[in-house]
Parts: C-alpha cells; sequence; structure tokens
C-alpha cells in the first residue's frame, strides 16, 4: 500500500526544514536538538535532505 504522503511530502516544503547548510540539506527542527554523550558538547538538529520526509511532515504556509 502507497503512503498517501509519498511524492507530496518533502523536507524542502515542510515548515521544519532549515535550510541555512544549503539548498539541499538542511535541519530538522521539528524536535529538540539531540543530546550528545559528552555533557559539555552542544546538541544536534538532524541533517536531513530537501528530498527527505517524515510523517511530521507540515507545508509551509503558502
Ligand atoms: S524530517 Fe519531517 S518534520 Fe523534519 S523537516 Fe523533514 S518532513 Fe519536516
Amino acid at each position: 500500500m502507497a503512503l498517501t504522503t509519498a511524492g507530496t511530502a518533502a523536507c524542502a516544503k515542510c515548515k521544519f526544514f532549515d535550510s541555512e547548510q544549503s539548498a539541499d540539506l538542511g535541519l530538522c527542527r521539528y524536535n529538540p536538538p539531540i543530546s550528545q554523550p559528552s555533557g559539555d558538547t552542544a546538541g544536534v538538529w538532524p541533517k536531513v535532505e530537501a528530498n527527505d520526509w517524515c510523517g511530521h511532515f507540515e507545508a509551509v504556509a503558502a
């Protein structure tokens, strides 16, 4: 069974995509940063490609 979001959802079109790195690679800001094993290291957000997507996709408002 094909997912209904396949072909329509994409990180590049999601309001949680932070594309500061490049047009094709960005950060997903849906969740807070992920803690690192060392307590004095800054947390990170997941890197995602523009054509990735997940079930939390929300389109950027027009
Ligand atoms: S991983 Fe999901 S929530 Fe994050 S930018 Fe992509 S579609 Fe949006």
